[in-house]
C-alpha cells in the first residue's frame, strides 16, 4: 500500500479499483479533488458520464488480453461539473491480487496519423472512392460525421444511418449531434472529450432518439478523422437496444422465483445487506418475517404435488396483496416465505404478521385446500449481521412449529 503514496505526486489523476468491484483502494490527491467525495459508480454513471460496459466486472477479460478500455467519467472541478476520459488497465497488488488502474487523460490531442486508422483509410479513400462516397457505400453500420467545432453539426451520414435513425440525408445535415442523443446538448462538452480520444478503444454506450421519437441504446465508436484541412469525427453506430434488453430480462429472471414470480434468496440477501447499510447511515430500523406453510407435507400428500403448487401460488399472492410497496416479499425455499420490512418498527411488524397469519387461517372462499401459517418476526438489532438477523428469526418460527403452528413469534434480541 505504501508504494501508491508515490503516485500523490502526479498531477493526473489516479484510482485504483479492487478487480470486477467499484471498491476504491487508492485515489491520488488529484483523484480525490475530482470524486468530491463521490463513490466511483456516481462518477461512472454521472451525468456526463459514457461507458462501454455498466459493470467494471465485465472487463475483466479484456483488461487480462490489454484491450484498450476507455471510459467517461462526471467529476467535479472548482464547482464545475465535467467530464473526464479514464483509461482503465490492469495491474497486479504487491499481494499478486488484481486491480484495475483508471488514469484520468491529460486533454492534449494524440496525433491524427496514429489515432484511427481506419477513418483515416476512409479519409484518403479506398479503390479512387472519395470519402463521402466510401461513407455513403458502406451499408452495414450507420455512421454520423459530425464537427465538433461546429456545435456538434451532423456534415454526413451514410445510407444505414438514414434508415435507422428516419431523417432524409437533408434532414439529417441540419441537425446537430444533441439533436439525436438524449442528453442534449449537455453531449457537447462530452463530444469534445470523446474527439480527444485515441482510435481503438471499446465503444460507449449512449441513448439516441429516432425521427419517430422512440428511443434505442446504442454503442457508439468515434473516431478523429481530418476531411479538407477540418478536424471531424467519425461515428459508428451500433444499435445494441434488444441486446440490453435480454440483458436486464435475464438479469431480472435470476433473482425471481419461477414457481411464485416472487423475488428470490438472492434478492433479498441483496435487499437485507443494502438494509443493513441505510440502517449505518440513516439509523432506520427495519424488520424481517420468517413464515412457513404448516403441515404442508400433508396438503401434497392428500391433494397431491400439482395442487400444492396451487396453494404455494396462492400464498404468494395473498402474501404480496397484504404488504406495502416498499416491503419485498420473496420465496426463501420450498414453502417458507420472508418479507423485509424496511422503516418497520417492532409492533408494526407483529402486527403485520398477526394480520397475515388471520388471513390465511381464516381463508375459507378459495377452491384450494386451508392452510395456516407459522411466523418468525424479528426486530434489526444495532450493528447485527444479516446471518444473526435470519438466526434469530429462524429460531423465533422453530418456537412458533413447537408451540403449536398457526402462530406469531418474536425473536428477543441476542
Ligand atoms: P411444518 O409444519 O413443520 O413446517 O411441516 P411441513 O410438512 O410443512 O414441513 P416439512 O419440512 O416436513 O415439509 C415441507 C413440505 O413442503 C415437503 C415438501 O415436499 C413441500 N414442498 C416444498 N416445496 C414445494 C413445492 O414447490 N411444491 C409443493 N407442492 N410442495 C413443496
Ligand atoms: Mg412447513
Ligand atoms: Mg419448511
Amino acid at each position: 500500500m505504501t508504494s501508491f503514496a508515490l503516485l500523490n505526486a502526479l498531477d493526473t489523476p489516479i484510482w485504483i479499483l479492487r478487480a470486477g468491484s467499484s471498491d476504491i483502494l487508492f485515489a491520488n490527491r488529484t483523484a480525490s479533488q475530482l470524486s468530491a467525495g463521490l463513490a466511483i459508480t456516481d462518477l461512472r454513471t454521472g451525468a456526463l458520464s459514457a461507458l462501454p460496459q455498466e459493470q467494471l466486472a465485465d472487463y475483466t477479460p479484456a483488461l487480462l488480453t490489454r484491450e484498450q478500455i476507455v471510459e467517461i467519467w462526471t467529476v467535479q472541478q472548482a464547482g464545475q461539473t465535467l467530464p473526464l476520459r479514464c483509461r482503465l488497465a490492469s495491474v497486479k497488488l504487491d499481494d499478486g491480487s488484481d486491480a484495475v488502474l483508471v488514469e484520468g487523460l491529460s486533454s492534449c490531442p494524440l496525433p491524427l496519423s496514429a489515432a484511427c486508422p481506419a477513418a483515416e483509410m476512409a479519409a484518403t479513400g479506398q479503390a479512387g472512392l472519395s470519402f463521402d462516397q466510401a461513407l455513403m457505400q458502406t451499408n452495414s453500420a450507420p455512421m454520423l460525421l459530425i464537427d465538433p467545432a461546429d456545435d456538434g453539426r451532423i456534415v454526413n451520414v451514410n445510407q444505414a444511418a438514414m434508415r435507422f435513425y428516419g431523417y432524409s440525408h437533408q434532414e439529417f445535415t441540419r441537425k446537430h449531434t444533441w439533436e439525436i442523443n438524449v442528453l442534449g446538448r449537455a453531449i457537447l462538452p462530452v463530444m469534445h472529450q470523446i474527439s480527444l480520444l485515441p482510435g481503438g478503444h471499446k465503444p460507449l454506450s449512449f441513448v439516441h432518439l429516432l425521427a419517430d421519437g422512440s428511443q434505442r441504446d446504442v454503442q457508439t465508436y468515434a473516431g478523429p478523422v481530418t476531411l479538407h484541412g477540418k478536424r471531424l469525427m467519425l461515428c459508428v453506430i451500433h444499435d445494441i437496444t434488444e441486446q440490453k434488453q435480454l440483458r436486464a430480462e435475464l438479469e431480472q429472471a435470476a433473482l425471481k422465483d419461477p414457481l411464485t414470480g416472487l423475488w428470490n434468496r438472492r434478492h433479498l440477501l441483496r435487499q437485507l445487506e443494502h438494509a443493513v447499510l441505510e440502517k449505518q447511515r440513516f439509523g432506520s430500523d427495519f424488520s424481517l418475517i420468517l413464515l412457513d406453510a404448516d403441515n404442508f407435507k400433508h396438503i401434497n400428500d392428500r391433494h397431491g404435488h400439482f395442487t400444492g403448487d396451487e396453494v404455494l401460488v396462492w400464498l404468494a399472492k395473498t402474501l404480496e396483496t397484504r404488504v406495502r410497496a416498499v416491503d419485498t416479499v420473496c420465496r426463501w425455499g420450498g414453502e417458507e416465505f420472508v418479507i423485509l420490512l424496511p422503516q418497520t418498527s417492532r409492533d408494526n411488524a407483529l402486527h403485520l404478521a398477526e394480520c397475515l397469519r388471520d388471513t390465511v387461517a381464516g381463508s375459507k372462499s378459495t377452491a384450494l385446500p386451508a392452510i395456516t401459517i407459522s411466523i418468525g418476526v424479528a426486530l434489526h438489532q444495532a450493528h447485527e449481521s444479516v446471518e444473526s438477523l435470519i438466526m434469530r428469526v429462524d429460531s423465533a418460527l422453530y418456537q412458533a412449529k413447537t408451540m403449536g403452528r398457526n402462530r406469531v413469534i418474536y425473536a428477543e434480541h441476542a
